[in-house]
């Protein structure tokens, strides 16, 4: 029987193949029946009798531990790929034979969705989005009672939608994904490197220094191919493309504490954007779907290029803390979290070799479904509300408006604007 299924990550620093000489591993599980913080430890018994190893599975006291009668998760001897129990297994019968896609798809409780999807009669991929195939199409990523139910498939058809639009921010430049395999409310994995078994449409990024090729993004198929995945945020590095050591762009992150009103991000945003566009910087907002706003300013990178993270970071840094000291009931830049209430944090340290950001127009996995939405410097102003811009509703208002056009033309030197800071 096919009892579980799922993804599994190590939670170790060591490789899992050392682990698992050294007799323990911890890891994580994202399947349909076991998830959370697991540990398999090698029984000590057996550590020195040869023969037959015995390993123990050890639940982990977190969110998905479930105190009580523990043998219950055992009795659920229903298959995860047929739904058969293993007395309607012992007796034979009709079975499905196919590949897991198309388990996936005959599975009697499939999930509602939110737009009919082909029949699976229909053609060989019908749950394809550009040519990628997408299994288990039916999954809940945002499950319905957090406003409208966003599916895997759903997922797909948004990245589909906005792709174009997205990959310049993305491609070339190693990027780390959240995979959420069961939706919200579920173990989440931070994937920094490329995936086992890689989709052709996926790059895999080998950077100075760094053992394991990380993942990269760099064309439209690759982010359905990422969907698949069930990859629910993009975090690119802000790195310019094809050069990892080049300072790509600034993301400056503000930070507001719990009891602050989105108005105060506003004009937070607005403030910086003066400040950094009295550098001779261009700057671009977006939203981050979650509580904060992001200013971003691309640079570009000449060919004598001298200014490299350290000098990034620093200026970034620079720029924060006049800002807080302008205005220390309103802003701060120490990362305490204690000293930040009422006040915007103002975060430069998105501005590193290996640090990430939300891309624009990435989901979030946070309820309702929302994106990190760039915006129009008009549209930054009293009232705006960052949870209006979904999965749903993204991909219209884009088209509608024309946020970032000028992005491409709007790389600046960064070594003009540090000039220009240290003289002011
Ligand atoms: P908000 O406006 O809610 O602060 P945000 O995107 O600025 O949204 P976070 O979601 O807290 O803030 O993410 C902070 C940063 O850490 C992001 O830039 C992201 O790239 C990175 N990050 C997110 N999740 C992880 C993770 N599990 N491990 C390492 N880095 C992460
Ligand atoms: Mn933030």
């Amino acid at each position: 029987m096919l009892w579980d299924r799922g993804y599994w990550l190590p939670q170790d620093n060591r490789p899992a193949s050392q682990a698992l000489r050294d007799g323990e591993l911890k890891l994580v599980l994202a399947g349909e029946k076991l998830e959370g913080g697991w540990i398999l430890v090698r029984m000590q018994s057996d550590r020195e009798q040869r023969g037959r190893i015995n390993w123990l599975l050890i639940k982990h006291r977190d969110q998905w531990a479930r105190p009580g009668d523990a043998d219950a998760l055992l009795r659920k001897d229903r298959s995860v790929a047929t739904g058969r129990t293993m007395r309607q297994i012992t007796a034979g019968g009709e079975r499905y034979h196919g590949s897991p896609d198309h388990v996936a798809n005959a599975l009697p409780a499939a999930a509602p969705h939110s737009r009919p999807l082909p029949q699976r009669s229909q053609a060989k991929h019908s749950n394809a989005v550009l040519g990628v195939a997408i299994s288990n199409p039916h999954k809940l990523l945002w499950p319905e009672d957090h406003g409208d139910p966003v599916t895997k498939f759903d997922l797909a058809r948004y990245l589909e939608a906005v792709g174009a639009w997205m990959i310049g921010h993305i491609a070339g430049r190693p990027c780390s994904i959240v995979r959420a395999p069961n939706g919200l409310g579920h173990p989440t994995f931070f994937q920094r490197h490329v995936p086992v078994r890689m989709s052709r449409h996926l790059v895999a990024t080998q950077v100075a220094d760094e053992p394991k090729p990380y993942l990269q993004i760099d064309k439209v198929e690759g982010l359905i191919a990422v969907a698949q995945l069930a990859a629910v945020e993009l975090h690119p590095w802000n790195c310019a493309p094809q050069r990892p050591d080049a300072p790509g762009r600034l993301v400056f992150d503000l930070d507001p504490a719990e009891n602050v009103a989105f108005d105060e991000v506003v004009t937070a945003a607005l403030t910086l954007r003066e400040r950094l566009e009295a550098l001779g910087l261009r700057t671009f907002c977006k939203t981050t779907g979650g509580k904060g706003l992001h200013v971003v300013t691309p640079l570009r990178a000449d060919k004598r290029q001298t200014i490299g993270w350290d000098e990034a970071k620093a200026f970034a840094r620079s720029v924060c803390v006049a800002m807080a000291q302008d205005q220390p009931d309103r802003y701060l830049v120490k990362m305490t979290k204690r000293l930040r209430t009422g006040r915007i944090f103002l975060d430069y340290l998105r501005n590193d070799r290996t640090a990430t950001a939300v891309a624009p127009l990435s989901p979030r996995l946070r309820p309702g479904a929302p994106v990190s939405m760039p915006l129009d410097w008009r549209q930054v102003r009293r009232g705006l509300d960052p949870l209006r811009f979904t999965i749903r509703t993204a991909p219209r208002l884009l088209a509608r408006g024309s946020p970032w056009s000028d992005y491409g033309d709007g790389a600046r030197p960064l070594v003009d604007a540090i000039k220009r800071h240290m003289s002011a």
